[in-house]
């Protein structure tokens, strides 16, 4: 097979910084006050990759401080003047790609084919497509205002792409951010930051603070940010919600999920199989849209299960710079006991679990792909997000048992529907309580159409045209607001 992509590059960009990182605040890096640092390892193989800063209270302050005072004239910038930046940030991207997917590959343990032909090219995308927008600001989204500060909260499972949802468009309609990185997963931010220095970006307008939950709840409390949007797990959006009501903030929530995959029996079941590949073991399950409930009609299920099965003994883990592995190493020893702990309760429940005959290499935090098969719809495999590499699946009769299974989740986020026929596929797709719904494929995105979910999977869109309203307000309401404050 082609050789493992090198490290090089990636570890002479940490021996440059002695593994050793402070915050980002006002375009400098800057050591906290308290200097208390935390490691971040690599997931393949445990090692410790840099010392990365905790922010406390007089950090965020300083990050929130330099994000307004730099919001007055950025916001005052011309929409095309603003979309140079977003440019200029797109072509870094794009200049730096190598580097950013080694090091991302390195901190997340996902593989580099995923970091370097999906993340990446989505990240360039994601500041194109917003500086874009940027242009037609002043002309097509008139009677709206720019927020002001933004803090913004991302998770580990796509750390650069999560970080380009949240600034770009942030950035395009006229804001400054404070943004968090999840702990796990803080380097490609930095490097991030650097690109903000590189391209010459007003100081102040992106600030990063690193650290773990305890920086996002000084974050969410802050009374001087506008606007909160957060992506992460249910459990903490509540938390959010809770925290910020009555205080005016501004708030979108991308939450967690438990999509269903449908496989009907005139579907194309090699096409299927792939599918699930996709959804399920693509970034070790670690994805807030994963299919992972597999809802199989009666007649195709035990050839999709032996389909599946004989597809799971071919797929690889391993190291994430091997070019030909499918699945890399899970984040932190967290989640990796998260997983084999649910995946222990779906036996004890009952579902017959099936695993390929290959072992998992031992020095890292790696999990086999897994199946379930027979899981009974209200078993916790059938309705915990695990957000690892476990798919459960149940059969159903028609499509009215299909849809209700589909529904039966108290979340709703995505949803994916394998079939040959058009109709039944259009029927069927908008009485699924999803916030997108894929024909025949899954786990597809781009920066045009907004995401987001339903239920307990949040609310607010991320991307596309009605993304851009999560970062401005009608003009009336800020003067409102603005005379009930004097
Ligand atoms: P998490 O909620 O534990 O952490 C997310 C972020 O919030 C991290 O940066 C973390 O430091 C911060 N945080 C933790 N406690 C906080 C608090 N009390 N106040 C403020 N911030 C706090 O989630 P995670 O384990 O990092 O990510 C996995 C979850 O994210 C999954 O449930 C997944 O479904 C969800 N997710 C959703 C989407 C989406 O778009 N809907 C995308 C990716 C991940």
């Amino acid at each position: 097979g082609p050789a493992p992509e090198s490290a090089a590059s990636a570890v002479a960009w940490l021996e440059r910084h002695g593994r050793t990182f402070d915050l980002f605040i006002g375009g400098a890096f800057v050591r906290s006050a308290s200097e208390e640092r935390f490691d971040v390892i690599n997931p393949a193989t445990r090692e410790v990759l840099a010392r990365v800063s905790q922010a406390g209270e007089q950090d965020v302050d300083a990050a929130v401080a330099a994000a307004r005072k730099a919001f007055g004239p950025w916001s005052a910038l011309s929409g095309h003047a603003r979309a140079r930046y977003l440019y200029a940030l797109a072509r870094g991207v794009q200049r730096h790609s190598r580097l950013f997917a080694v090091l991302e590959t390195l901190d997340n343990g996902k593989p580099i084919r995923e970091t370097r032909d999906l993340d990446l090219p989505l990240v360039a995308r994601h500041f194109y497509h917003h500086a874009g927008w940027a242009q037609l600001r002043d002309t097509e989204l008139v009677g709206y205002e720019s927020v002001g500060v933004c803090g913004q909260i991302i998770p580990w499972n796509f750390p650069l792409l999560m970080l380009a949802w949240k600034v770009a468009p942030a950035l395009a309609m006229g804001n400054t951010v404070v943004l968090k990185p999840a702990e796990f997963t803080p380097l490609t931010a930095l490097l991030f930051a650097e690109l903000c220095q590189e391209v010459g970006l007003p100081p102040g307008v992106v600030n990063i603070v690193t650290g773990d939950g305890r920086t996002g709840e000084l974050l969410v409390a802050h009374p001087d940010v506008d606007k909160l949007a957060f992506t992460g797990s249910t459990e903490v959006g509540k938390l959010i919600r809770e925290k910020t009501a009555g205080s005016g903030k501004k708030l979108s929530l991308e939450l967690g999920g438990k999509s269903p995959f449908i496989v009907f029996d005139d579907a194309d079941l090699d096409s299927a199989v792939e599918g699930v590949v996709d959804a399920i073991w693509f970034n070790q399950g670690q994805v807030c849209c994963a299919g992972s409930r597999l809802l199989v009609q009666e007649g195709v299920a035990e050839r999709m299960t032996h389909k599946l099965r004989e597809r799971m003994e071919r797929l690889r883990v391993g190291s994430p710079l091997d070019k030909a592995v499918d699945m890399g190493a899970i984040v932190a020893p967290v989640q990796l006991e998260k997983i084999a702990r649910l995946v222990e309760q779906g036996k004890a429940e009952g579902a017959t679990c099936y695993q390929p005959s290959w072992a998992v290499p031992e020095e890292g935090l790696f999990y086999p792909p897994t199946l379930f098969t027979n899981a009974h719809p209200a078993s916790t495999v059938a309705q915990v997000e695990i957000f690892g590499p476990v798919i459960a699946s149940t059969t159903f009769r028609t499509p009215a048992e299909a849809v209700e299974l589909a529904n039966h989740t108290r979340y709703g986020l995505a949803a994916s529907v394998w079939t040959e026929n058009v109709n039944l596929a259009l029927d069927v797709a908008p009485k699924l309580k999803a916030g997108v719904v894929w024909i025949n494929c899954t786990n597809l995105f781009d920066a045009a159409s907004g995401f987001g979910g339903y239920k307990e999977s949040g609310f607010g869109r991320e991307g596309g045209r009605e993304g851009l309203f999560e970062y401005l307000v009608p003009s009336w309401e800020k003067r409102q607001k603005s005379e009930v404050r004097s």
